[in-house]
């Protein structure tokens, strides 16, 4: 039999160590439910960083998988498959959008929406060849590639991995005076989350968004939002930025977009911005896969048909108040929006490691980000009763 002690030591000894794990070795998943090598059943409450919001292994997702990749595969791009048109539409009429160019991962995405802002900023807003310039936010987190870490505000990301890639301004998040002045008539995009998901479930103050859009507009700046991790339904909308009822001009799309069955992800805009691209200018050799595509469709429906946003709206408030009922000694408080809350600690609480690792033994699995915050996020499938068990458990550990 594989031993959670077999599986660790064997992973340590031969992957590079680029994470730290919970010390638990997963084999099976159901819904809200994990289940490690020895038989421990655990509540996921962290749904794979939002991109397991429909529930591990959905029915409907396992068996588009098994026909998808049963039937095609995989063809490239040089061909044509039958599944991308057919994404690429249902894609556009949900979010609205004109266009959409399908990656796999959230970092690939990414790197696809600052390629088309520098291009647009060049072809169509008539700025100098690489003068073109992107502002992001502090505590950003938008992937690991060179160019992306190359913005981020954490030095370990961008520690011995230098020469960075230039053309970035980083503003304070929330502060849309410091935003105002760092546009320039180079500045091809803003690029943000709506809300901050790594840097632990970070909403900015009311207004920033749609202060921020306006001087986009106004300034001929493209508004780019990440909404990797907070959209889809985490924040109780289908995408966080309508909590402030703006339009971004490009939405970037991952995670949940498959609902963990297949790495896909994907940029929504207008033809205007997404026609700049020309054939050969970029490209991927898996992105818009036929299986890919499958199952994006089915991810997607999955989140409509199930009121996975409607959900999260519900039952996060539900839980958010529950939680402010906790007297606890360690907790400063709590943030977040929909099934997406941060437990902010006290400096003297010592780390949230500690209170994952007591979590992990009462059955909940959850992570800490930063250090100091304990992020909520549980597939949006949950039911409320099982919320009250979590809960149970949350409430003996934060106030033991
Ligand atoms: C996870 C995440 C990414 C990166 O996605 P990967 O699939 O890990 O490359 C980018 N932006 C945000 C906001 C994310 O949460």
């Amino acid at each position: 039999m594989t031993t959670t002690k077999q599986c660790i030591e064997m992973e340590d000894r031969y992957g590079a160590h680029n994470y730290k794990p919970l010390n638990v070795v997963l084999t099976k998943g159901a819904g809200i439910w994990v289940e490690d090598v020895e038989g421990k059943k655990y509540m996921d409450f962290l749904a794979a960083y939002s991109a397991v919001n429909q529930g591990h292994c959905h029915p409907r997702l396992v068996k588009v998988l098994q026909e998808q990749s049963a039937r095609l595969a995989l063809t490239s791009r040089a061909f044509r498959n039958d599944q991308l048109p057919f994404l690429a539409k249902e894609l556009c009429d949900l979010t609205g959008y004109e266009m959409m160019l399908p990656m796999n991962s959230g970092g690939e995405a990414v790197e696809t929406a600052i390629k088309a802002a520098r291009k647009w900023c060049y072809k169509v807003k008539g700025v100098e060849k690489d003068k073109a310039e992107i502002i992001v936010c502090s505590g950003n987190f938008h992937g690991r590639t060179t160019t992306i870490i190359s913005f981020s505000t954490d030095e370990q990301y961008k520690d011995g991995f230098g020469p960075l890639t230039p053309g970035f301004a980083v503003i304070p998040y929330g502060d849309v005076e410091a935003f105002r002045k760092a546009v320039n008539p180079n500045t091809a995009a803003f690029l943000v989350e709506p809300i901050q998901g790594e840097s632990g479930v970070v909403v900015p103050t009311e207004g920033f968004l749609k202060e921020c859009a306006e001087i986009c507009h106004k300034n001929r700046v493209l508004f780019v939002a990440d909404e990797i991790q907070s959209g889809l339904g985490r924040t109780g909308k289908l995408f966080a930025f309508q909590h402030e009822n703006i339009r971004p001009d490009m939405v970037i799309i991952g995670k949940a977009l498959s609902g963990g069955m297949y790495p896909v992800s994907a940029v929504v805009a207008s033809r205007e911005i997404l026609g700049v691209f020309n054939p050969g200018d970029h490209g991927s050799t898996y992105g818009g896969n036929p299986i890919a595509c499958a199952v994006a469709r089915e991810a997607l429906k999955i989140i409509i048909e199930e009121k996975l946003p409607e959900r999260s709206a519900k039952l996060g408030e539900y839980l958010i108040k529950k939680l402010r009922t906790i007297q606890s000694p360690y907790v400063d408080f709590y943030r977040g929006k929909g099934l997406w809350i941060g437990i902010v600690l006290k400096k003297s609480a010592g780390g949230a490691r500690r209170f994952c690792e007591a979590l992990q033994e009462k059955g909940i699995l959850a992570k800490e980000t930063h250090e100091t915050v304990i992020r909520i996020a549980p597939p949006l499938i949950i039911k409320k009763a099982e919320l009250d068990w979590a809960f149970e458990r949350i409430r003996e550990v934060l106030s033991k």
